[in-house]
């Protein structure tokens, strides 16, 4: 339902309070401006000198001017294939911790109107509606670590939170991104054998001239306790590619 560009009053947005955190206040900048219709984007933060934030600006994801970087695309071109989204939209708010107190952010909106209409549908077309907390990454984390698909991930985060515009590519890519975390820069294989060392679970490894794996052979330590209490019979389960190792 779209409604005509309007100024909200105080009373309507939750921005009195005080928040612990800066993605605490961010996230109720956020889910207000849902509600609204519109989208937020980070438009500048500053640092202080231990690194931490203690200012970031936001504005309205239509805010500021396109900048045409690409000169094969004409004005024509671009407006046919990607509608632009940004309009010089003046909204914007501040997200700034108090002096002297780690733990106190307050939000203040420093203009409140829109130069367009507002929606509330298709803010999931805006990637940074989309945005997961460290809560929601956490879970991402935990439930992928356990085999659950994107797809039933999705499913929780959007039971524990309705409001939640996230879709089943915004999982992938977390996923994608925590598996780079994890191998930081090394292939699975080489990270497989360190988590090896790490554990210390038994294994031979044979490489070919160029270094790549050709041969591997892993057992657990309670495989192997097990092979040396009973080790008249061994049973061989040779299913392939059945599990891929993450
Ligand atoms: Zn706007």
């Amino acid at each position: 339902m779209e409604s005509s560009a309007q100024q909200s009053t105080p009373a309507d947005t939750p921005f009195d309070a005080t928040y612990s955190t800066l993605e605490e206040a961010e996230s109720a900048v956020q889910l207000y401006a849902r509600q609204q219709g519109f989208i937020t984007s980070r438009f500048r933060s500053k640092k202080d000198s231990q690194g931490f934030f203690f200012k970031v600006w936001l504005s309205c994801v239509h805010g500021g001017k396109y900048k045409n970087t690409r000169p094969y695309v004409t004005e024509e071109t671009r407006q046919r294939k990607t509608r632009t989204r940004k309009t010089s939209c003046p909204w914007s708010a501040t997200v700034n911790r108090d002096q002297g107190a780690d733990s106190i952010w307050r939000i203040r909106v420093t203009e409140d109107n829109h130069n367009h209409l507002l929606s509330s549908e298709n803010l999931s077309r805006f990637p940074s509606a989309r945005h997961m907390t460290s809560d929601e990454l956490e879970l991402v984390e935990d439930m992928s670590k356990s085999g659950a698909t994107p797809k039933v991930i999705v499913g929780t985060i959007r039971r524990r939170n309705p409001e939640s515009l996230v879709i089943t590519r915004d999982i992938y890519n977390a996923c994608q991104k925590l598996r780079n975390q994890q191998l930081n820069g090394r292939t699975s294989i080489e990270a497989l054998l360190d988590d090896f060392v790490v554990s210390g679970i038994k294994h031979t490894v044979e490489k070919n001239e160029e270094g790549h794996v050709v041969r591997l052979f892993f057992a657990f330590p309670g495989s192997l306790g097990l092979l040396n209490e009973f080790s008249n019979v061994l049973l061989l389960d040779s299913t392939y590619k059945t599990n891929r190792y993450v």
